[in-house]
């Protein structure tokens, strides 16, 4: 097997990826904090992890890899946003699960092996606590809230590069704050009235954020796993503070790879309610196709910053459709199996090998194409093989699953009415996701509007009027 290089924040290098076990490979992500609907940043890390996970699956064996993604059910934001909308914290969270769900199938997301939701780990977590206060890593404060004594850990701030001394510059305890050290973060906090609470042994509240993931990685995958990841953003103190809780509990390493994906800015600003420029994933499908939106995600490399435009997507639509143009009019045969041994084939693993190089493996499906084209000029007989190696490769990265001729149009989709298109749409994205029960649901709907589809050799669908 080829060596696959990732890079790790916390060396700072390209490391070859050696599994602990390869027959139970460990990626835990970080999920979504379920108070609103979740915008076009979580998508693009959402979607970055979906390759990484779909690629080290192809790599090592689909059954190989256990992929788990959390869900933050519990916490100040969510709290904060129940009291505004005078709802319930769980009818709010239940609510924004089911959204999540909903636009994670819209991308075509393969679900991951394990959600765990914070709350169900309580036991976990307060275990963690408990421990965490019997070797003296944290304590009570007055308050009755429960810390971390970031002084007591020695590897603090290895993961971000960032020393004590520059950390406590212009640090300071909040007066409604009990902590010893400004340094310290909260282990457990103190229930106040009509809040969610669970009883501990320091009375009754509810966990921190960075207890969970600790909790729940550990508990699922082991005490070191292989990766851990999760949006730039989360590094400090998100990881940080992880590491800080695990490493102590356990007093082994915590994680092997740490992987972190780029900001997404909306046309050159940061993304923010307060700007205006908020765009959930929901609005952006309302405008592009997922798979169009796939594709701009990964015409960057997942460690660099991207910036999101409708124009960029749209750019992005122009390239699928000069992919599509190359498999559009051929019939594959079903026994046609993929050209084999390739320079495509070997220089597209060869990207995504090299810290999973999507827009250089994309480049490689366009040489792919412009060799299918001459081809086809040609009438070669290797076209066949040519565009099963292409849908092979652009179904590592989630790609190329539509019916060239409906995407290109030539099936005069506009004597269809929309939604029949919508349902075409959620009909590919169940299809992505490997949820063939929503499939054959969405094609039974489609059928009762007289509308058949009919799967084609190359995984694409053709439409007809009944
Ligand atoms: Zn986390």
């Amino acid at each position: 097997m080829t060596d696959l290089l990732i890079y790790d924040t916390m060396s700072q290098l390209k490391k070859i990826f050696t599994p602990i076990d390869p027959k139970k490979i460990g990626i835990y992500v970080c999920g979504i904090t379920v108070y609103d609907y979740c915008h076009v940043g979580h998508a693009r890390t959402a979607i970055a992890f979906d390759v990484i996970v779909r690629y080290i699956k192809h790599k090592y064996g689909a059954d190989n890899v256990i992929f788990v993604r959390n869900i933050t059910d519990i916490d100040d934001k969510i709290i904060n946003r129940a009291i505004e909308n005078k709802e319930s914290v769980s009818d709010l969270t239940t609510r924004f699960i089911t959204a999540m769900h909903e636009d994670f199938k819209a991308l075509g997301l393969i679900a991951p092996d394990h959600e765990p939701r914070a709350t169900e780990y309580m036991p976990q977590m307060l275990e963690m606590t408990r421990r965490l206060v019997a070797t003296n890593y944290a304590y009570q404060a007055m308050n009755g809230d429960v810390y971390y004594k970031v002084r007591a850990f020695e590897k603090y701030g290895w993961l971000a590069k960032r020393k004590l001394e520059d950390l406590s510059v212009g640090a300071r305890v909040e007066l409604n704050e009990a902590k010893l050290d400004p340094l310290d973060f909260v282990l457990w906090k103190q229930a106040k009235a009509g809040e969610p609470c669970w009883d501990s042994l320091w009375g009754k509240g509810r966990p921190g954020w960075h207890l969970e993931c600790a909790a729940m990685s550990t508990d699922i995958l082991g005490h070191t796993f292989d990766i851990h990841g999760g949006g730039f953003d989360l590094i400090f103190p998100h990881h940080e503070n992880e590491i800080a809780e695990a490493e102590a509990c356990t007093g082994k390493t915590f994680v092997n790879y740490w992987m972190h994906v780029g900001f997404l800015q909306i046309n050159q600003e940061k993304m923010a309610k307060s700007a205006n420029n908020f765009v959930t994933i929901r609005d952006a499908l309302r405008q592009v196709d997922p798979e169009e939106l796939r594709f701009f995600v990964l015409s960057g490399h997942y460690r660099s910053q991207l910036d999101y435009s409708l124009d960029q997507v749209k750019l992005a639509r122009a390239s699928l459709e000069r992919l599509y143009t190359a498999l559009h009019g051929v019939t594959i045969d079903p026994n046609t199996v993929a050209a084999k041994d390739t320079a495509f084939e070997k220089n597209f693993l060869a990207a995504m090998d090299d810290d999973f190089n999507t827009p250089g493996a994309l480049a490689v499906l366009f040489e792919l194409a412009r060799e299918i084209n001459t081809g086809k000029q040609d009438k070669s007989a290797k076209v066949g093989a040519l565009c099963r190696l292409l849908l092979d490769l652009g179904a590592i990265l989630g790609l190329l699953y539509r019916d060239p001729a409906l995407v290109l149009g030539v099936t005069k989709l506009d004597a269809v009415d929309s939604k029949v298109q919508d349902l075409i749409k959620a009909r590919d994205a169940a299809r992505l996701a490997k949820n063939w029960a929503e499939a054959d649901r969405i094609r039974d709907e489609l059928k009762a509007l007289g509308v058949t589809l009919e799967d084609t050799a190359n995984g694409g669908v053709q439409v007809k009027r009944v």
